[in-house]
């Protein structure tokens, strides 16, 4: 929360909820720093206000369950494939980078601000 009583998620958020859940994975030295590198960017990465009504910036981070709007589940599904992927070929790293992403889509739906339309309090 910031000082106004907002609910702000930010890069810096992301990498902190990830260090601390890839220490408790075991992962240390490259693997975690990837891991952590990998939480912070998909905020980079989906940058397209676009397709209309449900541009990647927005949808790929948001998912609320009432009306069932938002990609977040899938957008993590696609990154966890992508990293079995990866770890199947060997390169770890990568794998590590993209279970990174596929946490940033799963943190977010836990702000309420990116799992429900309403507004708080309304
Ligand atoms: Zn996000």
């Amino acid at each position: 929360m910031d000082d106004d009583g907002g609910v702000k998620y930010a890069q810096s958020t992301h990498m902190l909820i990830a260090e601390e859940v890839g220490k408790y994975m075991g992962l240390n030295g490259e693997s975690l720093s990837r891991f952590k590198l990998g939480s912070k960017l998909p905020d980079e990465e989906d940058s397209d206000w676009w397709p209309p009504g449900c541009p990647d910036r927005l949808c790929n981070h948001i998912y609320d369950p009432v009306v069932t709007f938002g990609r977040a589940p899938r957008s993590c599904n696609e990154k966890v494939e992508s990293a079995i992927n990866y770890a199947r070929n060997g390169n770890y790293l990568d794998a590590y980078l993209d279970l990174g992403k596929a946490s940033h889509y799963m943190t977010d739906v836990g702000n309420p601000y990116h799992a429900n339309r309403k507004p708080l309090g309304k």
